[in-house]
């Protein structure tokens, strides 16, 4: 991994992808973070890192497993392309940027439905999150949702999963290297998704499924 930090501090420090705290916590927090589910995915899984911000936890995954396929996705150009470069720096064959809000690009045939496994870190609260990825998954296919405090977003987010049709399977609970306590929520998606969502932009956030 230490080129994958070379290059994602080099990249950060010119575009300020992450704060500058948060470059020096990339070996020690943000890549072990990333990796801790390593062995989740079925070998050739079409896998959706979606508000992927500076590359995390895409990235670091796509370098760990080059038997995966990753689209990284957010709404913020600058950053995609930044990540497109730096895949090319790495020689990354599995990555591809995708720009745009999710709330569209869940609706497009070309990503509604596609992939075995949608990923999250940071982006949004679990009922806000479920309606950002459930478009994205096919129908079998898991969400991974990277989480440190999860009981009152996962009691939050009962309605959303029932109207989502993502079913909520389990926590796989495991600390940082520093000690904190962090936890990956594992969702299935149990039945093809209503046309209706997600609803247009800026509406799951303003007004989430509770
Ligand atoms: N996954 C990153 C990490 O772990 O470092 C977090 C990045 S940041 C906190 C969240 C990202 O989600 C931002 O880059 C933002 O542009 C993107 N985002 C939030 N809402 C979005 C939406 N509705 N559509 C597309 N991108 C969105």
């Amino acid at each position: 991994m230490k080129n994958l930090i070379q290059v994602l501090q080099k990249k950060s420090t010119e575009l300020n992808l992450f704060s500058a705290g948060d470059r020096l916590k990339l070996a020690d927090k943000h890549i072990p973070d990333a990796l801790a589910v390593l062995d989740f995915w079925e070998p050739g899984a079409r896998v959706a890192d979606i508000g992927t911000g500076g590359g995390l936890p895409g990235l670091a995954l796509a370098c760990a497993r080059p038997d995966l396929d990753f689209t990284l996705v957010d709404s913020t150009a600058k950053k995609i392309n930044a990540i497109e470069e730096m895949a090319a720096e790495l020689e990354l064959k599995n990555v591809h940027g995708l720009v745009g809000r999710f709330e569209e690009l869940a609706h497009e045939k070309k990503w509604r439905e596609q992939f075995d496994t949608v990923n999250a870190r940071a982006v949004a609260e679990l009922p806000v999150l479920l309606e950002y990825v459930a478009g994205f998954l096919k129908i079998g296919g898991k969400f991974y949702a990277w989480k440190a405090d999860y009981e009152p977003e996962l009691k939050a987010s009962e309605k959303a999963q029932e109207v989502l049709k993502l079913g909520f399977v389990r926590a796989h609970k495991y600390s940082l290297p520093g000690g904190e306590a962090r936890a990956i929520l594992e969702f299935k998606k149990m039945a093809t998704l209503s046309r209706e969502y997600p609803r247009g932009n800026g509406t799951p956030k303003a007004k989430p499924l509770l």
